[in-house]
This record gives structure tokens, sequence and C-alpha cells, in this order.
């Protein structure tokens, strides 16, 4: 006999978490299924650097380290989180010699960090946890160890199979991350245009020489795109590489960058790989999702996107979702027509303005050489650019977009090498685009 609920959520992330406590707090009767013996536990690779006071997605997260919560003043709610943090104060992007295009001056802003910090490094374990135990304040039911594998849905009535267990409700919220298992299931990826596989790696990394560890450094090297961030712990930081080939070492990969990459291995002389730290993760990368809706199924925040939203974003998606499907019901609509006010606000927010974007992953290396990124890194300073702090992905390539754009004459007199290289860049874009699809699992041969 299948259990009864109103609402039943896949998975217990930040979005499900968020969407659970909602509607049990609305009078639902919930359960969330997660495939995970500890809900909160988090070893898939995240770097927890979380975005505030800056607008995405048309909502907004402050900090609050007093009373130790993150509030949505768009939304009006809030979340807990007593953990400990890190200011954040913008990107840096370093080129392989060095030079760097720097988001905010961040020794400036640190004098004032609750009004200039971008984002906070947290301990994304403690988020969980405490958002887990506001769901056991509103009586919503965890099942843990419940890996959901079959979806049944008709006749406004969706049936969820998970742990030897059936789970019926009038709507299910498919919150079970990048890789949704029920996006599968449900048909939805078949809508999709699948980008890439990406594979990530991450090292927690301690007595680092370097003293600019309070923002989110891109470092640019020959041998690809590595990631430096601080993390909550102080004093440690978090190294990342990212890869589209499946054939890369990725261990390899961190150890080059840490022993043997020019400039960058004189920040790790003395360093120590904290043992225990290691985490990975893999990502199907889809277009996002245009309608997130089907029989009753709803998608949400990581499984309808390209590759990831964010933490908080991830939350704005399961206060938003919760409240529609407490909507429809209140009003005897179990349907579409009864979440619209879901739809459109995925539509407005997120779809319409981002989600039509293709993924981009430009390879420059394969075309330009270490003088000549360092060359364009430094561009801009060399003309008094400078650049805000920001911890918002989409502002940051649109700056780099403007800029580069607008020093084009000047790239074209002096380094008239550089622009024909990156129009050689542009016009293999689409050929580069879909070796990285035929490196992707979906269609690896
Ligand atoms: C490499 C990487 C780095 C990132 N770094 C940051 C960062 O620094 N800051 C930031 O804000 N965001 C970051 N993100 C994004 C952030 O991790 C996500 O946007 C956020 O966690 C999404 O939340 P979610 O609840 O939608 O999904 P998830 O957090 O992925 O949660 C999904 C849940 O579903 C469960 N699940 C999956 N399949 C099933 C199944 N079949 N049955 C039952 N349960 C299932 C999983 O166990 C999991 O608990 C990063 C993402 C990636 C990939």
């Amino acid at each position: 006999m299948a259990k009864k609920y109103d609402l039943v959520i896949v998975g217990g992330g930040p979005c499900g978490l968020m969407a659970g406590r909602v509607a049990g707090e609305n009078g639902l009767k919930v359960a969330i299924l997660d495939r995970k013996t500890e809900i909160w536990r988090n070893r898939r690779f995240d770097g927890g650097v979380v975005g505030i006071n800056e607008y995405t997605f048309g909502q907004l997260a402050k900090f609050n380290p007093r009373d130790k919560r993150i509030g949505f003043p768009v939304g009006g709610f809030s979340v807990p989180y007593d953990g400990p943090h890190t200011n954040v104060f913008g990107f840096c992007i370093n080129s392989p010699g060095g030079k760097k295009v720097r988001f905010g001056n961040w020794k400036e802003l640190a004098k004032d960090p609750e009004k200039n910090r971008v984002a906070i490094a947290l301990n994304k374990e403690v988020l969980l946890q405490r958002m887990l135990e506001d769901c056991e304040k509103t009586s919503v039911d965890i099942y843990n160890n419940t890996n959901v594998t079959e979806v049944k849905a008709g006749n406004n009535k969706v049936t969820i199979v998970g742990g030897g267990q059936e789970f019926e409700a009038p709507f299910c919220v498919a919150a079970d991350g990048s890789n949704s298992r029920v996006a599968r299931l449900m048909g939805f990826n078949k809508e999709r245009t699948f980008f890439a596989t990406s594979r990530h790696i991450g090292v927690e990394v301690t007595d680092v020489d370097y003293d600019e560890l309070n923002g989110f450094n891109i470092i640019l090297s020959m041998q690809g795109y590595y990631s430096v961030l601080p993390m909550y712990k102080q004093g440690v930081c978090h190294i990342g590489h990212l890869t589209h080939d499946w054939k890369v070492d990725l261990d390899k990969k961190i150890e080059w960058f840490m022993k043997e990459s020019p400039v960058y291995s004189n920040w790790f002389k003395k360093a120590r790989i904290i043992p225990d730290g290691n985490v990975s993760c893999i990502v199907n990368v889809y277009m996002a999702l245009e309608d997130p809706f089907k029989d009753n199924v709803i998608l949400v925040s990581d499984a309808t996107w390209i590759q990831e939203v964010s933490i908080p974003s991830a939350i704005c998606f399961g206060w938003k979702v919760a409240n529609a499907v407490t909507l429809a019901l209140h009003d005897g609509k179990p349907n579409r027509e009864g979440i619209q006010s879901y739809i459109d606000w995925y539509r407005t927010n997120c779809y319409e303005e981002y989600g039509k974007r293709k993924m981009v992953a430009i390879d420059l290396q394969k075309y330009l050489t270490a003088e000549d990124l360092d060359y364009m890194a430094e561009l801009p300073s060399t003309v008094g650019k400078i650049f805000p702090g920001t911890m918002d992905f989409h502002l940051l390539f649109k700056l780099l977009g403007n800029t580069y754009l607008e020093l084009f004459p000047k790239i074209s007199e002096a380094r008239p090498d550089i622009m024909e290289k990156m129009l050689q860049m542009r016009n293999e874009m689409d050929e580069a685009g879909e070796e990285r699809r035929k490196m992707g699992f979906p269609t690896k041969k």
C-alpha cells in the first residue's frame, strides 16, 4: 500500500529541505525522500561560497551573523545558519604568468565587510543540518536511504517508488539535483540539448602562502582552469579543477598545479592537503528546461538547470514551489493551472533571461600562448578599467565581454596575432562544442 501525502519531495538538498519546511509550515502532509543515509552530509563537490548582497534570479540573500540567519528579503523568509563563515569580496582571474583581472579592491572592501562582502564561505553541512531540523519541527516525514527508482504519473496523481516503498501524492517536486533521475524517468531530458559531462575534483589545503584568499580566484593555467577559494575554516582554502575530457587524470592535474605550475606552485610550497577533504562530482550538463511541469511532477533548482543554480537560489526555488503547491491544493486545482504561479516565476526570473543560453566552454589555452593570455589579462588595468566586486557569474561574463569588445581596436593594432587566434577560436566554437558533447556520458562510445 502506498503511503499517502499532499506532497512528495525527491531530494533533501537545500531546495528539497526548504520546500519541505515551507509546505509543512503551510500545513501540508509532506515526505522528503533522499538516497543518502545522513541527508545533511555533503561529499559532493560544492565550493560552499554563497553569494549575498547581490540579486540572483530576482532574489536576494543577506547574512545576519548576530541572529545567525540568512535572510531573503524579496521572498520574505530566512533560514538558520550558525556555523562559521569567511567573508568573500569578489572574483580574480589569474593568467598563466600571474597577471590579474580583479573584480573589486578586496583590501578596501574588507574595511567594511558586512556592507561590502559579496559572498560568505560557509559550511554547507551545518546549513543542511539546520534546515533539516526546521523540517522536523514542522512534522515533515524524512525518509533517508530511499533511492527513488520509479515514478508513475497520470490523472493528477503521482506514485514514487524508492527504497522498496511506494509514496503517493497529488504533486511530486523533483529536487534531486543536476543529474536528476526523476527528470530522466519522466522524459524531461529528451527536450533538452545535451552539452557535456563535466568532471570536478576538489581538495582542501592548509598553510597556503598567498595573502589574497578572501576572494574567488580563477586560475587560467596552460593545463586548464583551476579555482582557489577561501573556506569557512580560517587558513584553509579549496582548490578545484574541472574538465570535460574523460581521459584526464584529475588527481594528477591537482598535483601538477600544486607542485609544478609556473607562478602558482609557489603558493603551495609549505601547503598540506587535509586528509578526508577530497571531493568530486560528475555532472551531465543539459540546456535549462523550458517547461518544468509534466503530469504533476515539478522539476526545480539544479534538476532544471544548466549544471547548477547555487545554494541560495536552490533555497528560493524550494520556497516558491512549496507555496505554489499549497495554493493549488487549497484552490482545488491539483494540476498545471494550480501551480501556474511557480511556472510564471521560473519563466520570468530564471528561464527567459538566463535559460536559453548555450554552454560555451572556451579552451583559451588551445589557441593562445601563456604570453598572449598575460597580455590580455593585463590589458584592462593598463587602460584604467576598474571592475566592481561581484560574485555573480552572469555579471562577470557580461563585464568581461563588454570590456574586451571595447578593447578590440587596441588589441588589433598592438597584437594582430592575438586577434587572428581569437577569430579562429570563434570560428571553431561549434566544432569544439560538438567535440565536448561527444566526450560526454550520454553520447560517449
Ligand atoms: C562543482 C560544483 C561546485 C559548486 N559550488 C557552489 C558554491 O560554491 N556555492 C553555491 O552556492 N553553489 C555551488 N554549487 C551549486 C550547488 O551545489 C547547487 O546549486 C545546490 O546544492 C542545488 O541544490 P538542490 O537541492 O537543487 O540539489 P542537490 O544539492 O544536488 O541535492 C539533491 C539531493 O537529491 C538526492 N537525490 C539525488 N538522486 C536521488 C534519488 N534518485 N533518490 C533520492 N534522492 C536523490 C541527493 O542525495 C541530494 O541530497 C556548486 C555545484 C557544483 C556542481
